[in-house]
């Protein structure tokens, strides 16, 4: 791994933000989604990215979601699903940007689920029983989306893998290994899926130089925007009003007399009987209670391509590589040949000011760039000589929450609005189960607890009102 240097950190500047609407003075502490980089997955624009079904946004509607990326686009595919041949409600989706421009587009594309990583620090604040259930829940999403995929028949290089996570500090290991054991012991029925690979094979398994240990397990990878365009592309051919570059500035404190909750935005004022909050770390701007309880935390990621006779040899797996608690990245080989690495974070984490309560993808932190060039040939094996170096580097933001579960059910207090935000870094292998069951909420009225999600991501008063905070970049 490359080494904590503790340079100064030039962070670029970024154009102001288009979207930011008049009149709204400065920028508040949670504000919208900002001007941004460019990340890979954007490289390619499907032609509903600046969509708007009807040039006027609508005075009315049953249900309104905001958000265009995964959350919000898999709650709408799941809606018209559900609904099947009966007539669809008035539904419409207002997003600040282009579609799926936030986090969705500018992640790592890692279908990974944390089966083991994560639960040290999710059992101490849960008990092994709801550790498990989040892992398994995660789990299930590898075969889930894969069902999706080809039942949609969607094209987005969506490849099965297993990720082998990679140890290379010695203590570390011994760490996460200590941990390991006591799931072990405990009989979490997550592990059967899992390898551990102790120190006498762990380099050669994994190819990685210095290897102390490997967790293997079931994963996968996609091209997020096109999974999530696709979703889109059909929601809107059976009728949902999609209208693009729209931010909401505010929705109403209470419903009116209708019941209808007046939810204000950039290009006018529309009112929704149920309103659905799939705006990830920007939930706060317009649902305040959300503050400081849904924190937006930037990540960085990167394009590393090997063009030129010495490509390197396919790695059929996806990488996680942990130096330690703050230095680890993790990435998918894509079949093009290109890897795609998020983390660079000795970089990110040195100032909690590069990535905590950051709201900016507009901005990378520079030496990002550095650090991914010859990040290959440092770390694997047979890579060495390739000419391998980086293509481009972006930023997202991501919604962490302090109690490390994603928020999700009816808003608090709130009849008819719902949420689904939250995902801490790892939306993929939840996103798609935790939206279908808001579906189900949102059409059929069903109750949080009919659903059969884990019980932590259950967003609730006691949760808003709890103010102890285990967020760490891990
Ligand atoms: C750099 C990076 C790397 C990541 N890597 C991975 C990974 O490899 N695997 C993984 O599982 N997860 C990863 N994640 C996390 C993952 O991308 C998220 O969990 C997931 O995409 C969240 O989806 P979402 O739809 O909830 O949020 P988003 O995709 O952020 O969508 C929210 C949308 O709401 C819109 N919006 C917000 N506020 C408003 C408003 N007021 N009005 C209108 N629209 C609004 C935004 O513009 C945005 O389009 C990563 C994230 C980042 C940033």
């Amino acid at each position: 791994m490359a080494s904590t240097t503790t340079q100064a950190l030039p962070v670029r500047e970024a154009s102001p933000s288009r979207l930011w609407p008049e009149g709204k003075g400065p920028l508040p502490a949670n504000p919208l989604p900002s001007d941004h980089t460019l990340p890979f997955w954007r490289t390619e624009l499907h032609e509903l990215d600046t969509h708007r079904s009807t040039p006027e946004l609508p005075e009315t509607c049953d249900i309104l979601i905001i958000g265009s990326g995964y959350s919000g686009a898999s709650t709408a595919w799941h809606l018209v699903e559900s609904y099947g041949d009966e007539p669809l409600p008035k539904i419409v989706m207002v997003e600040a940007r282009e579609a799926c421009s936030g986090a969705t587009a500018r992640n790592g594309g890692h279908v990974k689920p944390i089966v083991y990583f994560a639960y040290g620090r999710q059992e101490r604040i849960y008990g092994h029983e709801v550790a498990n259930q989040i892992a398994e829940f995660q789990l299930s999403h590898v075969l889930a989306v894969k069902d999706l995929v080809e039942k949609e028949n969607i094209d987005c290089d969506f490849h099965l893998t297993r990720a082998v996570d990679v140890f290379t500090d010695q203590a570390y290991a011994d760490k996460i290994t200590a941990i390991f054991n006591t799931m072990k012991s405990r009989g979490a029925s997550v592990l059967r899926q899992v390898e551990y690979v102790g120190p006498k094979d762990a380099e050669q398994i994994s190819g990685v130089k210095g290897a102390k240990c490997a967790f293997t397990f079931p994963a996968a990878h996609l091209w997020p925007y096109k999974l999530v365009m696709h979703l889109l592309s059909r929601v809107v051919s059976k009728g949902v009003n999609l209208q693009t570059r729209t931010p909401v500035t505010s929705v109403s404190e209470t419903p009116d007399e209708d019941g209808a909750w007046a939810v204000t935005t950039s290009r006018g004022i529309i009112k929704a009987k149920k309103v659905v909050f799939a705006t990830n770390a920007y939930t706060a701007y317009i649902a305040p209670q959300y503050s400081d309880r849904i924190v937006p935390c930037r990540g960085i990621c990167s394009r590393i391509i090997c063009p030129g006779p010495d490509r390197a040899p396919h790695l059929p797996n996806s990488y996680s590589l942990r130096a330690g608690p703050a230095n680890s990245d993790y990435f998918v080989s894509r079949a093009d040949g290109s890897i795609i690495v998020g983390g660079a974070k000795p970089y990110v984490a040195e100032k909690k000011e590069n990535w905590y309560n950051v709201v900016d993808d507009g901005k990378i932190v520079e030496p990002a760039r550095q650090y991914f060039d010859g990040y290959m040939q440092r770390n694997f094996r047979g890579w060495e000589k390739t000419g391998a170096h980086t293509d481009r580097v972006w930023s997202g933001v991501q919604g962490y929450t302090t109690d490390l579960a994603s928020h999700v059910g009816q808003v608090p207090g709130k009849k008819g609005q719902y949420i689904i935000a939250g995902f801490n870094g790892h939306g993929m292998p939840e996103i798609l189960l935790t939206s279908k069951a808001i579906a189900s909420m949102v059409k059929d009225d069903k109750t949080y607890e009919e659903n059969g999600l884990p019980m932590v991501f259950k967003t609730t008063q006691g949760r808003l009102d709890d103010a102890r905070n285990h967020i760490a970049l891990g």
